[in-house]
């Protein structure tokens, strides 16, 4: 049966993909101020189908995941690192769930907070130690951060590409929608690191008893991931698991069973708090754009190595202005999805900042020549067109 499923699934997503790529050739072709937007979303949708290939390429049940009943736990790309054994998919710094992904691609988040723990996982499925799988993940969080920066948030990652879609449902129905304070905004954004450092910490103080022997918290035992306490209330898994269970890779009464327990709140799975956070998040994603990108601690872990200190000169990939031409017309700050306000408010140069996606909508909208630009390694890829002037 799961066969089945997925064979109609191969076949489906790629005239989907076909379908997609000849729409975005029409849009691009027709409308000067969407062909980058377009563009964006067609790679956000290869990126989610190669994130989640193992779901769709197979094969299902390996001997080794027996134990999970009929979840998939497939092993794709992510089977070995350097040689290494590293069953849980390629570390990528996205939403990627490793809840949901079918191993080809692992959220950093996830595999952060269980690689803390030297006896995380049995032998039979690891042969690395906790230390060097947590080395390897945190090297790869570095390099791709360098690498890509937060173009994995404006382009690759799965639940952006969710909140792009409600904006996209949002705007369909003509309905404006909200936009928060500077202050808010620099609230949320600082928050992301409170976020990041609370959720490592609490990660040591519940897994105590796997770290070190030690209890701290009593009945921690009893849950099991209590070790993982953001996935606990992240909204992407959820979300993934939901959708998963849709298409029938997972059975549903798996994923309840799992939240049956003595501590009631550390499902595996789903939990109360990950499908109420996960409600409030898309109302007020529908309302405001991007809501989640500016407190989201994966956002914020890849800006710390992008955007700050040493990691800042050698990032790849930048956004830059040049003071001269800019007219200080304020479309950049209007359009920008999580409200960035330094490509309006500095001085030319290197204009990116922790908080931008790096979704280029304001290079794609600044209407004069050359004031924006995408800067590759030092290279102008691509230029801020004056596009008032092409449709008169
Ligand atoms: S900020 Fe978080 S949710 Fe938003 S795109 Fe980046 S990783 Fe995804
Ligand atoms: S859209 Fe371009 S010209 Fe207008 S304020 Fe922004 S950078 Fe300046
Ligand atoms: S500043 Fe520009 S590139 Fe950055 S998030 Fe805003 S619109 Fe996107």
């Amino acid at each position: 049966m799961l066969e089945i499923i997925a064979e109609t699934l191969r076949i489906t997503i790629a005239v989907a993909l076909i379908l997609a790529g000849m729409l975005a050739i029409v849009i691009w072709v027709r409308n000067n101020t969407r062909k980058l937007s377009t563009l964006r979303l067609f790679v956000q949708i290869v990126a989610v189908v190669l994130i989640f290939l193992g779901l769709i390429i197979g094969p299902f049940g390996q001997d080794q995941w027996e134990y999970l009943g009929t979840a998939p736990k497939d092993i794709a790309i992510g089977k070995e690192i350097f040689g290494r054994p590293y069953p849980d998919g390629l570390t990528v710094p996205t939403f990627s769930c490793y809840y949901a992904s079918g191993r080809t691609a692992t959220c950093v988040v996830w595999q952060l907070q269980s690689y803390l723990f030297p006896d995380f996982g049995t032998s039979s499925v690891y042969s690395t130690s906790g230390v060097e799988r947590l080395a390897i993940a945190t090297g790869l969080l570095i390099l791709m951060s360098i690498i890509f920066g937060r173009f994995l948030c404006g382009w690759i990652c799965p639940f952006g590409l969710y909140m792009d879609l409600l904006t996209r449902l949002r705007k369909a129905l003509k309905i404006k929608h909200w936009t928060l304070s500077d202050r808010t905004n620099e609230v949320l954004r600082q928050s992301r690191y409170l976020i990041i450092a609370t959720f490592l910490i609490l990660s040591v103080i519940l897994g105590m008893r796997a770290i070190a022997g030690v209890e701290l918290v009593s009945e921690t035992e009893l849950g099991r991931y209590l070790e993982i306490p953001f996935c606990q209330v992240c909204p992407a898994k959820p979300l993934f698991v939901l959708v998963e269970g849709a298409l029938g890779f997972m059975d549903v009464d798996y994923m309840l069973s799992q939240t049956i327990g003595d501590f009631a709140l550390t499902g595996w799975y789903l939990t109360s708090i990950n499908l109420v956070i996960l409600g409030v998040v898309t109302v007020g994603s529908f309302k405001i754009r991007r809501l989640w990108c500016r407190i989201c601690p994966l956002g914020g872990l890849i800006a710390i190595f992008s955007r700050f200190g040493p990691f800042k000169k050698i990032s790849l990939i930048k956004l830059t202005k040049v003071e001269e031409k800019c007219t200080k017309c304020g479309i950049c700050k209007r359009v920008c999805p999580p409200q960035v306000t330094e490509v309006y408010d500095d001085k030319g140069g290197d204009v990116t900042v922790s908080s931008c996606i790096l979704c280029f909508r304001c290079v794609e909208m600044c209407p004069y020549e050359g004031c924006l630009q995408v800067e590759v390694a030092g290279k102008p890829i691509y230029k801020s067109k004056n596009w008032l002037k092409e449709e008169e």
